[in-house]
Parts: C-alpha cells; sequence; structure tokens
C-alpha cells in the first residue's frame, strides 16, 4: 500500500469515546506546540518500533473481534496523503471497526474527504495567537482552522474539541474570543498542561495554572451555553 510506517497503541479505554480502541500514531506535524508532549513524533522520519501499514493490517484483522473502534492520531496525521488515509480507513472499516481522527484542524479538505466516525480537533489558542504554537501565520492559514471548525460543527459527525490550557499559549481573553467561533459544537474539553518531556525544553518545568484559572476558563465557555469539561 505505502512505504509509511506508524506507531501503534494496542489498547485505549479513553481515546475513543464508549469504545476499546487502538491507536495509531502518524509521524510528522506542521505545528510546533512547545508543549508538545510527543516530540519524537513532530518530524516526518520514522522512528524505532514504527511499523508498516501490513503489519497494522494483521493486528487490527486479529483484534477485530475485541476492539471497537481504531484512532488515527500523530503527529498530524491528515499531513500523509488522503489516498492513502482513505484506503487506511475504508480497510478498518471493512473489519468492523470505526474511525476516529485526531487534527490539529490545519487541513480541512482532507478531513472532510475521510469523514471519518469521530473527530478531535485541538483548539490551541484564538486564532490570531496560532504563530505562538508556530501556525496561522497567515490570514489564508487561519481561515483553514475556521473552516475545520466550522465543517466539523455542521457535519453532525460526533466530535470533540480539546484545548491544552498551556502558560504563555492561552488565557481569558482568548477563550473570550473562541466562544463566538465553537458555538453549536457537542463538546468543549480543557486540558491543563502538564510539565514533562515537552518539545521545548523551556516547557519542561513550567508551572501548570490553577485548579482556579481552569475552573474560570470552564465557567466562561459554560455560561455562553457551551458543553464544557475539564479533562
Ligand atoms: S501538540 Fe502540537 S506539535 Fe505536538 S503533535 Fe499536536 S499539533 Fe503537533
Amino acid at each position: 500500500m505505502t512505504d509509511l510506517r506508524v506507531g501503534l497503541q494496542k489498547t485505549t479505554l479513553i481515546d475513543y469515546p464508549g469504545l476499546v480502541a487502538c491507536v495509531v500514531f502518524f509521524p510528522g506535524c506542521n505545528f510546533r506546540c512547545p508543549y508538545c508532549h510527543n516530540p519524537e513524533l513532530v518530524e516526518l522520519t520514522p522512528r524505532e518500533g514504527m511499523i508498516s501499514i501490513g503489519e497494522l493490517m494483521q493486528f487490527l484483522t486479529k483484534r477485530s473481534a475485541v476492539l471497537g473502534g481504531v484512532v488515527l492520531s500523530g503527529g498530524e496525521p491528515l499531513l500523509h496523503p488522503v489516498e492513502t488515509l482513505k484506503e487506511l480507513v475504508d480497510r478498518i472499516r471493512a473489519l468492523g471497526l470505526k474511525v476516529k481522527i485526531d487534527t490539529n484542524g490545519s487541513l480541512p479538505d482532507r478531513l472532510a474527504c475521510l469523514k471519518p466516525d469521530y473527530i478531535a480537533m485541538d483548539i490551541k489558542t484564538s486564532l490570531e495567537n496560532y504563530p505562538k504554537v508556530g501556525a496561522g501565520r497567515t490570514e489564508e492559514a487561519r481561515d483553514l482552522l475556521r473552516e475545520s471548525i466550522r465543517w466539523i460543527i455542521a457535519s453532525g459527525i460526533p466530535h470533540e474539541f480539546r484545548t491544552t490550557v498551556a502558560p504563555d499559549i492561552i488565557t481569558r481573553d482568548d477563550i473570550h474570543r473562541l466562544i463566538p467561533l465553537l458555538k453549536g459544537t457537542q463538546a468543549w474539553y480543557l486540558t491543563r498542561f502538564r510539565p514533562g518531556v515537552t518539545l521545548d525544553p523551556d516547557y519542561t518545568n513550567r508551572e501548570p495554572c490553577t485548579s482556579g484559572e481552569m475552573e474560570e476558563m470552564r465557567g466562561m465557555i459554560a455560561s455562553a451555553g457551551i458543553p464544557v469539561y475539564i479533562r
């Protein structure tokens, strides 16, 4: 099918809502979030331990009776050729499994072409501040993010938006600017940044925000009528 190699987490109970799933990690990302916890996946170069798509399909075929879904994650899975992804999605569905895509939202056309069964899109900060995560530097790039958000909300596909609340990346002002864009969503999850292995070493020991700050952001979103949860 392709010489693509991917990482595999064989089982997860938390990454596909309501289903036992596995997670497929695609290498390469077009963003550079300083707090990224998967720095080894940001470059396109496959790393040790990755498997071919043939090996992935062998695993899925064997485990299709116990799995309910497959999460395509990364990195940014949609950076890979859409024909390759489409063929993979079709083969996964032929095994009776559902497909979730985790995306940073920069490639709305590819997302719409694949029409997964569940979508999780990261919302990093207000669109104006996306350069802080190495993205959204032009109006065209910000338009693509807007388009993904609008398409996901209008699609009727089960979905969630998720935001890592990271210091110096997102503030209450950013939340305020995002609320009109996220109106109509099924769910917006806020996750507190955790120090640890990060793409930018400056973030390795950064203090996460407080529970009070998280709760304040949650309250702002909830009072706009958007279903919001702290994860
Ligand atoms: S956290 Fe940012 S840099 Fe890391 S994989 Fe996700 S979008 Fe890419």
